[in-house]
């Protein structure tokens, strides 16, 4: 391939491109382990050097951040209520 307009720069040995590639993504979570496979990375043909595409981590974060509000809000619904001990009870007066 020699679709220069992809190619990146590597930082790591700075002499190498780095090309896109799909690898799997693994995240850990907690006791978990997600797998995305076929997500957008990049290789260096050089050091090997390997980097996720930063648009993709960013919504895979992002979608995370989602479902982790979700599942403590579902989590929250189907738990009986505990009574939470209340933090800084003056703080929205303080103003
Ligand atoms: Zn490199």
């Amino acid at each position: 391939m020699d679709d220069q307009r992809y190619t990146i720069h590597c930082d790591e040995c700075g002499i190498g491109h780095c090309r896109p590639i799909s690898t799997p993504y693994l995240l850990k979570l907690g006791k978990h382990m997600m797998v995305m496979p076929d997500s957008p990375a990049y290789a260096c043909d050089i050091c090997g050097n390997r980097f996720f595409d930063e648009g993709f981590l960013d919504g895979v974060h992002y979608l995370l951040e989602q479902a982790a509000a979700d599942s403590r809000r579902q989590a929250r619904r189907r738990q009986a209520p505990r009574p939470e001990p209340t933090a800084m009870p003056h703080a929205r007066r303080s103003r």
